[in-house]
């Protein structure tokens, strides 16, 4: 892509883009960022509609659906300055210990009888070190794994050691949600009590533990677009194989509470130049859908989403599970996904100013380049 290229009409960058990506091949970080600039509505609506067309190419019509279960609620150490858990913050959100093992496969069988194949296990915590509750831990995803009803997923923060990765991996984890949230520059914004790379330390063990990786982040902090397309190549680089997108859904008692929320015409398109930069990936609009994107909800999957979380999320209340299943039967997609796609995911870390076709799938471990 030239200088002139870039200059082009939008109409023209966009296919161009477009047709790049359904070749094969990959967005250089100025050219994704002319992206997350258009402001044009008829440049939107093109942008999603080739979005929509990658998806297309490289999902199918396949949607991958997937619930947590809030497994220790509220008094969490850290000051993440949009989340209503933390213990900074006076809010309405609930607060308890560690639940026992019934509410946990409770989920689990109110995910299989909704079509939902993978369960997160959520905590509000700092993160895990080696002591009991790491082995109670180990034990509950354990039994999950056991019942058969839903895929062992888990979201409990920070990994101090290789060790802890690896036990979790014994114990029958299959995919960590390990937020970046943003980007490297803007994260000291978002959050002073642990720091970005102990996030991407965080990831490098459990890759070396050969989890898969769930690592997306949440939109409307006050980021610049140029955060959020730096979040999208940190990703790419990274190799994760499912990125989570959150909107920010103002939360009275944060610091955030009072954040201008998103127009919807925005998150759909920063969905949708996320998946030109990371073609392959499941794409998941996690918290924050309904309250921002309201009757614009369907959308989503024209921006190229590929995946969903239905349910109720931590502390915000989400549609109910049969009005997305109808919009998923409506527009003729199918929720009947359980691979994420984990064969195709990992490509080699690339500079993100690198144009080269996508090739085949890179060599376990992949390189982590921050
Ligand atoms: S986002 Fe997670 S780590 Fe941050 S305050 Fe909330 S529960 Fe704690």
């Amino acid at each position: 892509m030239t200088e002139t290229a870039l200059d082009a009409n939008p109409h023209d960058l966009i296919a161009s883009l477009g047709q790049r990506v359904l070749d094969g091949g990959r967005l250089a970080r100025a050219e994704a960022e002319a992206l997350f600039q258009l402001e044009d509505r008829a440049d939107i609506f093109d942008l999603l509609s080739w979005a929509n067309r990658i998806r297309e190419q490289f999902k199918g019509n396949k949607i991958h659906l997937c619930s947590i279960v809030n497994i220790k609620a509220g008094g969490c150490s850290e000051n993440c300055r949009f989340c209503s858990q933390s213990a900074a913050y006076q809010t309405e959100s609930p607060r308890y210990g560690l639940v026992d093992a019934a509410p946990i496969l409770a989920a689990a069988d109110e995910a299989q009888s909704n079509g939902v194949t993978a369960l997160g296990v959520v905590a509000a915590w700092r993160g895990l070190e080696e002591g009991p509750v790491l082995d109670a831990l180990c034990d509950r995803l354990a039994e999950l794994k056991a019942g058969g009803k839903a895929r062992p997923d888990a979201s409990l923060g920070i990994i101090k050691s290789q060790h802890i990765a690896d036990r979790l991996k014994a114990a029958g984890l299959e995919c960590y949600n390990h937020n970046l949230e943003t980007s490297r520059r803007f994260f000291p914004e978002v959050c002073t009590t642990h720091s970005y790379d102990e996030r991407l330390q965080t990831i490098r063990h459990l890759q070396q533990a050969d989890i898969k990786i769930c690592s997306g982040g949440i939109l409307g902090l006050g980021e610049t677009r140029e955060d959020r397309c730096a979040l999208a190549f940190a990703l790419r680089d990274l190799g994760v194989h499912v990125v989570p997108i959150n909107i920010l859904n103002p939360i009275p008692g944060t610091p955030f509470g009072d954040r201008e929320p998103l127009a919807p015409l925005e998150i759909l398109k920063t969905i949708a130049c996320f998946r030109f930069i990371l073609p392959k990936q499941e794409i998941m609009i996690a918290g924050g859908r309904t309250a921002n994107l309201r009757d614009l909800q369907s959308l989503i999957f024209m921006a190229g989403a590929s995946a969903l979380m239905v349910g109720n999320y931590l502390t915000t209340l989400n549609q109910p599970v049969e009005k997305d299943l109808q919009m998923l039967q409506d527009l003729g997609l199918d929720p009947g996904w359980d691979k994420h796609g984990f064969f195709d995911q990992r490509e080699p870390s690339a500079s993100p100013e690198s144009q080269a076709p996508v090739g085949l799938p890179a060599p376990l471990p992949v390189a982590i380049d921050d």
